[in-house]
């Protein structure tokens, strides 16, 4: 409907790393400001996918504290 308005949108934005100014045109890595910031975005993504993917404790083993307790208490 506005293609004027979403285009001077897109056009200006911050790099997700260091917060730098970018801008689509003159950044070939845009949004992000350099290839680096790129791949540091990169390597965050892939730490916090490997953080969600590994559980703390497993919730079978704490379920199976749970009953052997309440075993306990009802004799
Ligand atoms: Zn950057």
């Amino acid at each position: 409907m506005f293609p004027a308005l979403r285009y001077s949108v897109a056009m200006k934005r911050q790099c997700p790393i260091c917060k730098k100014p970018t801008d689509s045109e003159a950044d070939r890595d845009f949004p992000f400001c350099s290839e680096r910031c790129r791949l540091l975005d990169l390597g965050n993504w892939s730490s916090e996918r490997y953080v969600i993917s590994s559980p703390a404790f497993d919730e079978s083993i704490l379920e199976g504290l749970e009953r052997e307790i309440a075993e306990e208490t009802d004799q």
